[in-house]
Parts: structure tokens; C-alpha cells; sequence
């Protein structure tokens, strides 16, 4: 398996503590992966960066950028060369790094004038690793709930690759998610509803967004734990062993679309479109965080808004959480519908599908929904 090969090139037995040049050779090569990866978007911007986020670009911004994640990958490299005894992961940084400015850096010029039309969003998935990882990964190794956990546990490349998988196709997705949702709610939406609620102060409206969206996660979300065929979708999103924040990307395709969708049906009907913009980013802050490996809690706010402990105890493989806990944003929803699991203070104990065995890998999974399987 590949993620054995790499856990074993770039890993070893020596500490990895803070001071043993364990995180900065890690960093190295992250960085160095995502200077050599913009790198090379700048020198294909036609195929490899994503017309709808082209408008939203500083390009001095993102150059700036580049000339500090290739800074990073050589300085960590350096740190990491002289602290730890295996060199690999240093080096694949500053190769990488190397590699990045050879090609031109962060000066490479764009000079054709860039069209709409189809692309890879190699561009969206970059700044988007880098982001969560900024904000998620620091929290996860300084308060982890489980502290035992690394950060490259068991299937760690597969959420990888889910996380690639779900943003590289970015305008077909946006295109299966939007179409039929605009359809719908076009053909649902009645005049005025929209108007009347973007009078209401932002802060009101957001919030409404927030629990309406939330419903309509819920009623989708526990058919997908009920309908045998749904489930049969949604059950790879619940193979994870173990949760962090990559781990919250683990979904088919399929179920991805289906959601957010169905989702949307709603928002497009009653909410204005910069209500429905900023719930999207909330959400995808919001579904990120409450896969974290976090152990702190605000007490008092566990009842009313989703903390990772929350969302934990809907994957385990406990027989007294299964099919609990189905919002995404409020507790009390759950509340409400007589799904609510959450026991004080408590983090479940194991984690995954207790009954069903699910095949590893991506491609593996892609197409286990669709194969019939024996019963057993
Ligand atoms: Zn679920
Ligand atoms: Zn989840």
C-alpha cells in the first residue's frame, strides 16, 4: 500500500516531539509540495487554476505567498537536517523548494489572457490545504482529545486524497450541486420571500440561514442512515477509525452532491445570495471543526452549538450512539427529534463501523455502493 511506503520513507523510530526536527522536516516538505504545486498552476493557469476563483485573486498576494512557502520549505529544511538523523523529509523540502524556483518561482508570468472554461482546480485544492492546515492541524497537536492519535494515523493519504478528489473537479461538482437546486428552487421559490427576509438585520438572517440549513442536514442526513441504499453511501463517510480534521472530508462523491443539493434547495429559496455565501463558508468551517481531534469544550455552550465532542460521538461504533446526533450546527435539534446522544464529559472509545466491513483506498470505496456484496 502506498501510505505504508510513504510512512516508511519519510518516517523512523526517533521521537517526534517538539525540538526533534520531526515537525520542521514535516513542514519542509509541505510547504515544499505547495510552492512546486503553485509553481507549476502558474505556468498552466488555463487548465490548472479555477475560473470562478480567479475573480476573488490578489496575484501579488498569492506570488507573496509562494515566495513564503518556498522561504518555509528551505528554512524548516535546514532545521529538520541538523536535528534529525534521517534526512528524507528535509530534503524532499528543499528539492521540492529548489525544484519551484528553478522553474521560475513566484515571478512566472501569466501572459495569455485567461478564458472560462474547463479546469482542474489544482489551484483551490493548494490554497485550501494550506488554510486548514494552518488553522486546524496547530490546534490538533497542542489540545488533542486523544492525544495518542498522530497526525499521520491509519488512511491519513485516503482523506488526502478525498480532500483532492472533492476540490479538483470543483466546476463539475458546482455544476451537479447548482444546477438542479437553482431549478428547483426557481420552480418552488415563490416572489418576495427572499426580499423580505434580506430586510431583517444580517446577523438574523445568518443565523436563520444557519437553522434552516441545519434542518434540512438533518432530514438528509438521517435519510442517508436509513434508506439501506443511501446508507450504503454515506457508510464511508463512517469508515474512519479515527477522526481529525482531514477525516471530515472522507464522503462519496455522490453522497457529496446529494447533500449539499438538497441543502441548497432551501437557502435559494429563502435566503439573498451573500446570506447563502457566508453559511457556506460557516459550514465549511463549522463540518471541519466538529471532526477535529480537539478536547476542549465550552461547558455551557454544548447544548446550543456543535463542538467536535458532539459530532465524535455520531461516529462511533458504539451501540448506544448509533444513529444519533444527525445536525451539523445544533444540538437541540437533535433534542427536538429524540436523536440526541451525548454523554457528560465523555469522548467515545472506538470509533468506525462496528458490523460492515468497508474496502480501503479511494477507488476501492468510489465503487463499494455499487457493487452488491454477499450477505454475510
Ligand atoms: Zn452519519
Ligand atoms: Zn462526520
Amino acid at each position: 500500500m502506498l501510505e505504508q511506503k510513504i510512512n516508511k520513507l519519510f518516517g523512523d523510530d526517533d521521537p517526534t516531539g517538539f525540538g526533534t526536527g520531526w515537525w520542521s522536516g514535516v513542514l519542509s516538505a509541505f510547504f515544499g509540495l505547495l510552492a512546486f504545486g503553485a509553481v507549476v498552476c502558474l505556468h498552466f493557469p488555463q487548465v490548472l487554476s479555477s475560473p470562478e476563483l480567479r475573480p476573488y485573486y490578489r496575484m501579488d498576494v498569492i506570488r507573496l505567498m509562494i515566495q513564503g512557502v518556498i522561504v518555509g520549505a528551505i528554512l524548516f529544511g535546514v532545521v529538520s537536517a541538523m536535528l534529525r538523523r534521517k534526512k528524507v523529509l528535509a530534503l524532499t523540502g528543499m528539492v521540492l523548494a529548489l525544484g519551484a524556483t528553478l522553474l521560475g518561482g513566484s515571478s512566472v508570468p501569466i501572459n495569455d489572457e485567461l478564458r472560462e472554461g474547463p479546469a482542474i482546480g489544482l489551484d483551490w485544492f493548494l490554497l485550501d490545504m494550506l488554510l486548514m492546515t494552518l488553522i486546524f492541524s496547530p490546534i490538533e497537536v497542542l489540545w488533542p482529545a486523544y492525544p495518542k492519535q498522530s497526525v499521520f494515523r491509519v488512511e491519513w493519504l485516503t482523506d488526502i486524497v478525498y480532500f483532492l478528489s472533492t476540490h479538483l473537479p470543483i466546476q463539475l461538482t458546482s455544476f451537479l450541486i447548482l444546477l438542479p437546486a437553482t431549478q428547483l428552487s426557481g420552480f418552488l421559490g415563490a416572489p418576495g420571500v427572499i426580499e423580505a427576509v434580506s430586510r431583517l438585520p444580517w446577523l438574523v438572517q445568518f443565523f436563520l440561514a444557519a437553522v434552516v440549513a441545519d434542518l434540512a442536514e438533518y432530514v438528509i442526513h438521517r435519510a442517508f442512515h436509513t434508506v439501506p441504499f443511501l446508507w450504503r453511501f454515506h457508510a464511508i463517510h463512517h469508515s474512519s477509525k479515527a477522526l481529525d480534521w482531514i477525516a471530515g472530508s472522507r464522503a462519496h462523491i455522490v453522497e457529496d452532491v446529494v447533500v449539499r443539493g438538497f441543502i441548497l434547495v432551501p437557502m435559494m429559496i429563502v435566503f439573498p445570495h451573500n446570506i447563502n455565501v457566508a453559511y457556506l463558508f460557516f459550514v465549511t468551517f463549522h463540518a471541519t471543526w466538529a471532526h477535529c481531534n480537539f478536547g476542549p469544550t465550552i461547558k455551557w455552550l454544548e447544548p446550543y452549538l456543535i463542538l467536535p465532542r458532539f459530532h465524535h460521538w455520531h461516529h462511533t461504533s458504539q451501540a448506544e450512539a448509533i444513529d444519533r446526533n444527525f445536525a451539523i450546527h445544533f444540538p437541540w435539534i437533535d433534542r427536538i427529534f429524540g436523536t440526541y446522544y451525548f454523554p457528560a464529559d465523555k469522548w467515545p472509545d472506538t470509533y468506525g463501523l462496528a458490523n460492515e466491513y468497508i474496502p480501503r483506498g479511494f477507488w476501492a470505496q468510489a465503487v463499494y455502493p455499487f457493487v452488491r456484496t454477499k450477505a454475510a
